[in-house]
């Protein structure tokens, strides 16, 4: 049972070794006794057939010394004399070698020692007789042979001989019984030692595989459960041996581990997949911010480099979609007089807001930021949006802290537009502001500053254009010279800012007086100059009329006088495609009337000399 308790397999297995050893060890002890046994068993039979024998040889020697003895005595044959000798000699022989023999077994050694010295008594009565005979006394020889106390001698001797043969024939089949034991035990002590020793390295075998099999199998099993995705298989059976025990608690620390890496492993996993995404996410952003500001780049570059409305609207029409896609829109900018704000562009199917409206009715403008309808009844609706339902957006465009216009959206900007639309925002703002600038730039220098007219080399060059085209198409092509009559008393009597007051006045008049196509400008000092392209002489000479009535009825104020009424004369000349290519020509032939006007009275309008046909259509 003490198997049990050893709770260690190399204790196990070590006691094993040691018990096979032992067992063997004992079995060969156990063998070599019974061998020495066998031989001692033996020895004694063979000591005891020896003594037997020698007993017997004895006996006969004793019988053929007196044989020998009666012989020569009968015969007086001496060779029956020497025969005695030898016989007597070996009998002496046999009887000192049974004494011999016998020496381990003290009754048996007191009975050859008798028979050794009944014996020689022997010898010594059959010597005599003969002694006699050898002397010649063969009557008194025969005489003592046959007073038969040899005879009785020689019984003696043989039952002392029967004695000690018997006594030894007890001892022989004593012994043959034992040497048989002996032998008997020789054969079954292999025959039970050897299955024995089978028998208990099996057990101990069967004790140590079952030792074995059972926690490598439950090990092998969690194992594989382990490696088939179960995160929690552990070694719960009890295991039998330490060694097992030891590698089943090593493999559940190692799983633990393992199962603790892992769920780690998947964490940091996951959270490298989730900043994957997130870096793809990002490089999708920045991949499209990409595009999006090289869009935003093309397209402020063409809006830098755009020279009229109409080039900056069609830039505009033409990015705005691309990066705002299906948010229809428009871009309005302030008028001259920054009273109206008036679209200069749009795009998609815009449905919902006005052509110009007042910046009181943005309330994106109003408060200077951008104003959200992303639902209906969400938030107050600006009044230049007809449906009060709408869904839009309003950006004010801001250029150095100053509202220069405003983006409307119709739609919602997503949260992912936002950065766009502030790109956007802030590239028209400085796109618009930066045409604006340069659009006061050119005014400058083809406007005076004082009437907001063209001036003089503007007309000049106007003019040298219109009449190459009215040569190239033959289309009429009308001048008027213009002065302010006895202009120098109102900077004399009123002073110069009511001279100032009252050219701000007709400049006006004449603006109002005449369509875009037409060019109105201020010669210099109170004259101007009007190019009519494509008027026929009649109709001008009447709008003319029409402007002198208009100045004279406008009435003037500085401060808090009137400046009285306005007078004017005119001179209005036709180009003739007779007429030399040249400016000059028609200023001098206008100028030339305006001279007969002032002669004429001044407050009129005189048509120069021209061809007839003209002339009479003047007329
Ligand atoms: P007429 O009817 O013959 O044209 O008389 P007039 O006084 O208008 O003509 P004149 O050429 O003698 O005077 C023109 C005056 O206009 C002289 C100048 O002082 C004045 N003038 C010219 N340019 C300006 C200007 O820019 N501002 C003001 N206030 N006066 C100007
Ligand atoms: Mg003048
Ligand atoms: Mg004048």
């Amino acid at each position: 049972m003490s198997v049990f308790s050893l709770s260690s397999l190399s204790a196990r297995i070590g006691w094993l070794g040691a018990s096979v050893s032992i067992a063997m060890l004992a079995l060969a002890v156990l063998l070599i006794d019974a061998s020495a046994r066998m031989k001692t068993s033996l020895d004694w039979v063979s000591q005891t057939e020896q003594l037997i024998q020698k007993i017997d040889e004895t006996m006969a020697d004793l019988r053929e010394a007196e044989s020998g003895q009666r012989g020569f005595l009968l015969t007086r044959d001496t060779s029956y004399a020497r025969s005695f000798d030898y016989r007597t000699v070996e009998a002496t022989n046999d009887t000192a070698a049974l004494v011999a023999l016998t020496r381990d077994n003290p009754a048996q050694h007191d009975r050859a020692v008798g028979l050794q010295r009944i014996a020689a008594r022997k010898i010594a009565s059959l010597r005599i007789p003969l002694s006699l005979g050898q002397s010649g006394h063969f009557d008194e020889a025969i005489a003592i042979v046959a007073n038969g106390h040899g005879r009785d001698l020689m019984d003696d001797v043989a039952r002392r001989a029967e004695r000690l043969r018997q006594s030894e024939r007890d001892l022989l089949s004593v012994r043959l019984y034992a040497a048989q034991q002996q032998s008997s035990w020789n054969r079954q002590l292999p025959l039970i030692g050897g299955p024995a020793i089978i028998a208990l390295l099996a057990m101990a075998v069967t004790l140590i595989i079952r030792g074995v099999r059972r926690p490598t199998r439950s090990i092998l099993h969690s194992m594989h459960a382990f490696g088939d995705g179960d995160r929690d298989a552990r070694v719960t059976d009890t295991i039998g041996t330490s060694e097992f025990r030891a590698l089943a608690e090593a493999y559940n620390e190692m799983a633990d581990r393992l199962a603790v890496a892992g769920s780690l492993q998947s964490i940091s996993d996951a959270d490298l997949q989730r900043a994957n995404s997130e870096l793809r996410r990002n490089a999708d952003t920045l991949q499209a911010r990409s595009e999006m500001i090289e869009l935003l780049g093309g397209m402020s570059h063409r809006m830098q480099t755009a020279r009229t409305d109409g080039e900056l609207a069609a830039v505009i029409q033409c990015f705005v979609p691309r990066v705002l896609p299906a948010i229809p829109g428009a871009l309005y900018a302030h008028n001259h007089s920054r009273n109206l704000l008036v679209r200069l562009a749009s795009w998609g199917d815009l449905t919902l807001t006005q052509e110009a409206f007042s910046p009181e009715q943005c309330w994106g403008l109003r408060r200077g930021q951008g104003h959200c309808v992303v639902a209906p009844g969400t938030d107050v609706v600006c009044a230049h949006v007809d449906d009060p339902s709408a869904v839009y957006h309003c950006e004010p465009l801001l250029a150095g802290g100053e509202v220069i216009g405003l983006l409307y959206l119709e739609g919602v900007v997503e949260a992912e537009s936002r950065f766009r639309l502030a790109v956007l925002t802030e590239n028209i703002a400085s796109a618009l502001l930066n045409h604006q600038l340069q659009r006061g730039l050119r005014e400058q220098t083809i406007r005076d500053p004082l009437t907001a007219l063209f001036n003089r080399r503007y007309m000049e060059e106007a003019l040298a254009i219109e009449i190459a085209r009215a040569s190239r198409t033959g289309e009429p092509l009308g001048l008027a010279m213009c002065d302010i009559d006895h202009f120098k008393r109102f900077n004399d009597e009123l002073g110069h800012d009511a001279g100032v007051v009252v050219l701000r006045a007709v400049a006006t008049e004449m603006t109002r007086h005449f369509r875009d196509g037409d060019v109105v400008c201020r010669y210099g000092g109170e004259e101007f100059t009007i190019i009519a392209p494509g008027a026929m002489l009649p109709a001008l000479v009447e709008r003319v009329e029409r402007l002198r009535m208009a100045v004279a009825e406008t009435s003037v104020r500085h401060g808090d006088r009137s400046l009285g009424a306005i007078r004017m004369s005119f001179g209005i000349a036709a180009w003739y495609p007779e007429m030399e290519r040249n400016g000059s020509t028609l200023i001098q032939l206008a100028d030339n009337a305006l001279y007969r006007a002032k002669r004429g009275g001044r407050d009129r309008v005189v048509v120069a000399d021209q061809p007839p046909t003209l002339s009479i259509a003047a007329e």
